[in-house]
């Protein structure tokens, strides 16, 4: 896989998928511009090099059709802002508009393409739409890790239509951190999992089945798993479709000698609404009108002893309900435990992100993935279809 810095881009139109999926409020205002500055290093990297860019993004979900809210024109603005240079707003995605608008532009200059998922084709993977979105363009930079585990037409099919194409340097940065944690890890590799779903999770947790020696998992996971061990969890969310598949993964893990470790306590609450714990239990089973919402006390000084001695951490997934402070204190602690490890430390997850830096850590993590889902994926399969596209070898 190319990277921009292999590529001739001198002079050239490049197009550049970025992830300027940004959070907006209810006026449509950009709530949050995390994502608009991760795309600066590759974004002056082009201007210095004096390419002609052209960025072409998704924003929510609009399906095909042309939201008005969901519009690039005001990220336009903010990323001029923060560039220092005017960057143009194209209405359309392709068209004689578009065409006129990237034709136009000289060395460093750059323009912004509207919503390219405003197009059905573009989600379809269409090979039409991605030739047309080629159009003009000579090179093609990926640099939204985040999208890359959708087989979509800016993503994927577009690489087809154009002479070269490599990976942005922010792209780059994540598949170099996220691999790592895959190809080569330093031993021990504690992998730790919490959040709601053991549904999201079954391919990561399998793949970790082979490379990690200590898996630590709390959040509602959990009692998934206890259930299957024939514990009653009282109210706690249990996925009760997956005790099979959770009966299975306990077994692998007992076989390949990888050491599983769920909670030895539990804060208690009784509903998620009533944001106050009832106390920690240690010993199952639990009280029937109570649910588990975050790891006990002794429980994070189980982990953390664990993560102590770790040279390699994966983290992905929240060990409680950490959006309610009362539930929060596991999911901090252990924040604080890897940020202070001496570990190579990598974070995959929205939730997760946002838990490290509500623990106020963020700085003291090796990787924090800007890539929810596509970290995921691609620690669980190695491979993601963006990548491939640029010619990953897995
Ligand atoms: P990420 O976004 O980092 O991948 P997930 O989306 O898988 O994480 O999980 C985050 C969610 O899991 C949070 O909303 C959190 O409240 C929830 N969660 C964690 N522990 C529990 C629990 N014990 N009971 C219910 N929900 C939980
Ligand atoms: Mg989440």
């Amino acid at each position: 896989m190319k990277s921009l810095k292999d590529l001739a881009v001198e002079g050239r139109t490049v197009l550049v998928r970025v992830d300027f999926n940004v959070p907006l409020d209810d006026e449509g205002r950009i709530r949050d511009d995390t994502r608009i500055r991760a795309s600066l290093p590759t974004l002056n990297e082009l201007v210095r090099r004096n390419a002609r860019f052209v960025l072409c993004s998704h924003l929510g979900r609009p399906k095909g059709r042309v939201v008005p809210k969901l519009s690039l024109r005001g990220v336009a603005a903010r990323l001029s802002e923060l560039l220092g240079r005017d960057v143009r707003f194209s209405e359309e995605v392709i068209g004689p508009k578009a065409s006129m608008l990237i034709r136009s532009l000289k060395d460093g200059e750059g323009v912004l393409l509207e919503n390219v998922r405003f197009h059905e084709a573009e989600t379809s993977n269409d090979e039409g739409f991605a030739r047309r979105l080629a159009e003009g363009i000579d090179i093609f930079v990926n640099d939204a890790f985040g999208s890359c585990h959708r087989a979509h037409a800016s993503v994927t099919a577009v690489a087809r239509h154009v002479r070269d194409a490599g990976a942005g340097l922010l792209l780059e940065k994540e598949v170099n951190s996220l691999s790592r944690a895959f190809r080569s890890p330093l031993k021990p590799y504690t992998a730790i999992l919490g959040g709601a779903k053991v549904s999201d999770k079954i391919p990561v947790i399998e793949n970790l089945l082979n490379k990690a020696d200590d898996i630590l998992i709390g959040g509602a996971m959990a009692y998934t798993f206890f259930k299957a061990r024939g514990e009653d969890v009282g109210k706690s969310l249990v996925e009760d479709d997956k005790l099979e598949t959770a009966r299975s993964i306990l077994e692998q893990a007992e076989k390949r000698n990888v050491r599983f470790l769920l909670p030895e306590d539990h804060v208690l609450a009784a509903s998620l609404e009533q944001a106050v714990s009832t106390g920690t239990a240690g010993a199952f089973p639990l009280p029937p009108d109570r649910m588990a919402v975050d790891i006990g006390p002794k429980t994070i000084d189980a982990f953390s002893r664990v993560i102590a001695g770790s040279k390699t951490i994966f983290w992905n997934g929240p060990l409680g309900v950490f959006e309610v402070p009362a539930f929060s204190r596991g999911t901090i602690r252990i924040a604080e435990a890897v940020a202070g490890s001496g570990a190579l430390s990598i974070v995959g997850g929205g939730d997760s992100a946002a838990a490290v830096s509500k623990a106020g850590v963020g700085d003291r993590i090796s990787h924090i993935s800007t890539g929810g889902g596509a970290s995921l994926e691609f620690l669980a399969y190695e491979t993601l279809p963006g990548l491939e596209a640029l010619g990953w070898k897995k």
